[in-house]
């Protein structure tokens, strides 16, 4: 069919035009280091299991699923730990979707949401989704923020939200539980800290669900799409004060984890040790992009996550498209002279490394290379 109408010619929201959609180019590349996911696939026994869970399910397909996702809250209830019941735990299509309805029901025409730019790329696109205004507060230098910096962002702004991202995306800066915890003193309105890559923090770090305990407007989500290799089977969730899924449940459409969903998450949470089985070596290679990065003369960022954000980089656009040229296609977050790439296996990250490192010898601050001899 031809194409005769654009979206200019389209009654669209007022708080929507003009917006770009959520972008990260999707490319069949050998070596996919843009968006963070686990680049490791699912082990093998664990994938004949989840196939049993989904022949199951796909019996009793012809009925609803099981809107309270029941066992599934129970999985993750037990995962996390921390003392918290199935009653704490809410789940959705990703964590994108649970804090799209947190925005439904805590946000809207009329109140704002605050968040310490840069970070996450989603929340403004949520923000202007729900029609929550969105404001970009700020950080210390080198993406810090510490509790001084969110108490006064809290004070100047007076938000009805406040996403603090932990580690944040795209900087990789850890965020400290006294920071969380100032940050809640210093507004009566809903804080969430989305710790999309929790598990990829050093061994024995105290996670924001620590925090849980006496403070029923603070909510913690995470995602089984990073550390738990399950991107793409859709599933996020939080874990806060029953009355939040109470919330949550106004919002979400009915039975909106399908069957087949909830049955793969469940086999997934059955074995959770054998999915999280490559996070060391995740953290590892991050470790040693950072190490190696700034051999290189690049100024790596310190990070808590599975990826590294990177600067002096002198043209980013140059060094992204050179690397596409062989296969390799990290992320451009739009942070002058920064670029990020995920950690992935060893393979490709020695792949990554070896080819920035044959790359731009120009472009790299502080760094002389002798003309090579032919
Ligand atoms: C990747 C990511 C998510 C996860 O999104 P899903 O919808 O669960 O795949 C959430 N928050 C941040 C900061 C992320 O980087």
């Amino acid at each position: 069919m031809e194409r005769v109408t654009s979206l200019e010619d389209l009654p669209l929201r007022t708080n929507l035009q003009g917006r770009s959609p959520y972008g990260a180019p999707q490319l069949h590349v050998p070596v996919a280091l843009n968006v963070n996911e686990n680049t490791h696939a699912v082990p093998e026994a664990v994938a004949r299991d989840i196939l049993a869970g989904l022949a199951e399910a796909i019996r009793s397909v012809n009925r609803y699923p099981d809107r309270e996702f029941t066992a599934l809250r129970e999985a993750l209830a037990r995962y996390l730990g921390e003392g918290l019941t199935a009653d704490n735990i809410w789940a959705a299509n990703g964590s994108n979707e649970v804090l799209q309805q947190v925005l439904q029901a805590f946000g809207g025409p009329g109140r704002s949401l605050l968040g310490f730019a840069p970070t996450y790329s989603m929340y403004s696109i949520l923000a202007s989704g729900t029609d929550t205004t969105w404001i970009a507060g700020t950080r210390d230098a080198d993406y810090e923020l510490s509790p001084a910096t969110a108490v006064s962002e809290i004070v100047r702004t007076d938000p009805d939200i406040v996403f603090l991202c932990s580690p944040n995306n795209p900087t990789g800066t850890p965020l400290s539980l006294e920071t969380i915890a100032a940050a809640y003193d210093a507004t009566d309105g809903i804080v969430v800290v989305d710790e999309a890559y929790a598990e990829f923090a050093p061994v024995g770090t105290p996670s924001a669900l620590t925090l849980l305990p006496g403070r029923e407007r603070l909510l913690v989500s995470r995602t089984m799409s990073k550390a738990f290799a399950f991107a793409g089977a859709r599933v996020g969730y939080l874990a806060a004060d029953p009355a939040v899924a109470d919330a949550l449940r106004l919002v979400r459409l009915p039975y909106h984890l399908s069957a087949l969903t909830q049955a793969a998450a469940n086999a997934a949470l059955a074995h959770s040790a054998e999915m999280l089985a490559m996070v060391d070596d995740i953290r590892g290679q991050r470790d040693r992009l950072v190490v190696e990065l700034a051999c290189l003369g690049y100024a790596p960022h310190r990070s808590w996550s599975n990826f590294v954000l990177f600067g002096g980089v002198t043209e980013p656009r140059e060094t992204f498209e050179a690397l596409l040229g062989e296969g390799i296609l990290i992320r451009d977050v739009g942070i002058a002279n920064h670029l990020r790439v995920t950690a992935g296996t060893e393979q490709e990250t020695t792949l990554f490394l070896d080819a920035i490192a044959r790359l731009g010898r120009s472009d790299r601050p502080g760094q002389t290379v002798p003309a090579q001899a032919e």
